[in-house]
């Protein structure tokens, strides 16, 4: 993959963008809030109509604008997201070549793996973080999990609806029996892709160490759903399923959530990233672009220089407060732009 070109209009800190790439690993650089994360977010966006941070999406949006404009080119392909506030509601349009597509057919253009700071989070966080990082990546790389994963999540709100008419005396067991199949069927390509992904990133090998990604998988199947139906109509929802899974990141048989220094699962997250850029490269047949928000800076110089080798495979946008981290030899054979509220400086 490669970006050739990024414009913005009114996102985040940028009232208006136009930046070209070229072959060379992009480094921003600047003080902090100058506008350098925003930058791999804009890409991010453009990628996956997705922030990739947790606030609240509205604030995509330049303060006191109400509308916004990313647009990427790719090869021949002009990539588009206009995003603008209606009644207080964000709308987002997205367009392929001036052609209006809907976000699920749109995703998958513009391959790309980010890391950021905050990543560190899926270590110690809630199973629903690391389900978000897991389904991600594996929506961009395969369109059958992702409208399977929607249809599975459609499935499941009917499902809840149906036991709770049940729990209200309001319905009979016996109308839970489509949504079941229709839940078994949608659970099992959702989990098989799960499986696949997860044993793929376990046969990478990595200079980071030997990190394992192991699959805490909720089976849904008729006999354990027999098992929980007396609960689940009492609960009202769906207990078991792919809604329900999980995975752990091991180092040397260890949980890092509970044994982990702070390092080390910077370091998990650092490798579960880059054997996800391998696994989608993998499937991809190409290689997404690779965006590295702060990654030196707590890293030992061993880990660096094997980050260093990674980033010279593909397109790879990097933000840094310093350069001193750097090796030289890098440096100099990449392009630094420096990046000053909301100004990009050649
Ligand atoms: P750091 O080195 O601390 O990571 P950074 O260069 O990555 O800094 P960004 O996260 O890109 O900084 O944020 C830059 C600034 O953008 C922040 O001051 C933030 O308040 C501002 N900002 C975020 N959203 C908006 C918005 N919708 N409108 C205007 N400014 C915004
Ligand atoms: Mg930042």
């Amino acid at each position: 993959m490669f970006l050739k070109q990024l414009n913005l209009i009114n996102f985040r800190n940028y009232g208006k963008l136009d930046l070209q790439f070229d072959e060379r690993p992009t480094i921003f650089v600047g003080n902090n809030a100058a506008g350098k994360s925003n930058l791999l977010e804009a890409v991010y966006f453009l990628s996956t109509t997705k922030s990739g941070r947790v606030d609240e999406e509205t604030e995509l949006i330049k303060q006191g604008e109400n509308a916004a404009l990313v647009t990427g080119l790719i090869q021949e392909t002009k990539l588009e997201i206009n995003m603008q506030m209606i009644d207080e509601k964000l709308h987002k349009r997205v367009k392929v070549n001036g052609v209006p597509r809907r976000v699920v057919d749109y995703i998958g253009n513009l391959p790309v793996v980010l890391f950021s700071p905050s990543d560190i989070n899926m270590v110690t966080g809630s199973p629903s973080l690391r389900r978000w990082h897991l389904d991600l990546s594996l929506a961009q790389v395969d369109s059958h999990y992702k409208k399977s994963l929607t249809l599975y999540e459609q499935v499941l709100v009917s499902r809840n609806r149906v036991l709770k008419r049940i729990r209200e005396g309001q319905g009979k067991v016996d109308e839970l029996d489509y949504w079941t199949n229709e839940l078994i069927k949608y659970a099992k390509v959702v989990s098989d892709a799960r499986i696949a992904f997860l044993e793929s990133m376990n046969n990478f090998e990595s200079p980071l160490g030997k990190f394992i990604f192991e699959y805490k998988q909720s089976l849904l199947n008729k006999e354990r759903l027999a098992e929980y139906n007396g609960r689940e109509v009492a609960a009202a929802v769906t207990l078991i399923g792919p809604h329900r899974d999980d995975f752990v990141l091991n180092l040397n048989n260890r949980n890092l959530a509970y044994f982990g220094s702070r390092g080390e699962q910077r370091t998990a997250t650092l490798a579960f990233k880059l054997a996800t850029l391998e696994y989608m490269a993998l499937s991809l047949g190409k290689r997404p672009i690779l965006l590295l928000d702060d990654v030196f800076s707590e890293l030992d110089a061993n880990h660096r220089a094997h980050v260093v080798e990674v980033v010279s495979r593909q397109q790879t946008i990097i933000a840094t407060v310093e350069l001193e981290n750097l090796p030289k030899s890098f440096l100099n054979s990449s392009r630094i732009l420096r990046v000053e509220e909301g100004v990009v400086r050649l």
